[in-house]
Formats: structure tokens, sequence, C-alpha cells
């Protein structure tokens, strides 16, 4: 395993749409790896590949619940609303309440390319939403309705 550097905000690959994962191989197992080595260094909640330069529809998701590797994932159902403070690991010192669904289902592949599926609220549906986003280049602050100032919100 590997701590990758985090690009931040002003490079272009993250405002790139990812391409879908095909290969379910060891390049996969070890970006998974280091994805989620490298976002317990820089302390997030959350860490999608692009952040990490590589243009791939994977991402990594800890809000404190365990680990939950995404490959692939899509959001088939939200509902409801609610407003979360939130950061950004390639927006360094930007915080910002948001406004997302309260409740989400997710639809994806593990690292074996097995089908997976589950639901998330609170905070956890928050990562998920985060981290999706940054897999079609999209980043917190399109979702911000208020920024904040204050330091220790969590980041993803
Ligand atoms: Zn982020």
């Amino acid at each position: 395993m590997a701590i990758r550097h985090i690009i931040t905000e002003g490079d272009e690959a993250l405002t790139k749409v990812c391409r879908a994962v095909e290969n379910f191989d060891n390049r996969l197992a070890m970006l998974l790896d280091d994805l989620k080595e490298t976002m317990i260094h820089a302390d997030g909640v959350g860490l999608a590949a692009p952040q990490v330069g590589v243009l791939r529809r994977v991402a990594v998701v800890d809000i404190g619940e365990g680990l939950v590797e995404l490959v692939n994932p899509e959001i088939v159902f939200e509902e409801g609303e609610q407003e979360m403070q939130e950061g950004c690991l390639s927006c360094p010192g930007v915080y910002g309440t948001t406004k997302r669904p309260q409740k989400i289902k997710v639809i994806a592949q593990n690292r074996k390319g097995e089908h997976i599926e589950f639901e998330a609220e609170g905070l956890f549906a928050v990562a998920c939403c985060h981290e999706i986003d940054h897999l079609s280049g999209i980043l917190f602050r399109e979702h911000v309705v208020r920024m904040e100032s204050k330091d220790g919100i969590e980041a993803l």
C-alpha cells in the first residue's frame, strides 16, 4: 500500500467524468488499498480515485462504521433532504453546509466484481453522494447553500 498525493481544486482531473472499471484485477485492488491508506492518512471520511489523479469510477467511504469500497457506484434511489457541513480533501480550508438527500440506495460492485447494494442515511448518505459526485467531476461546492468558516468539519 502507498499514500498517494491528493490533488486539489484547479487540477482539471477533478472536473472529468471517470470511466467505468472493467477489469477487477490487482491494479484495482492496489488502487482501493491506496485510497484507503491515503484517506486515513489525510484524516478524511471518504476519497475518490480522481482525487489521486485516477479517472476511474472507484471510491472508498469510512464514516467510522467500517470501510465501504465502491466500484462503478450509482445512486438508484433518493429520498428526503438534509443539511450537512462538509469539506473536501481536494478543497483544503473550504467548508460549507450542503443540501443532500436524507436517504439513498446505492448499487455498486466490490473489488471482485460482485454486485453490492445498500441503503445509506445521514452522514453515510452524504459521504456516498460526495464521492459519487467526484466520479462525475462535481465538487461539493455545487451543493453548498452556505459557506462555513469553522474548522473541524469532516472532509471527503
Ligand atoms: Zn471531496
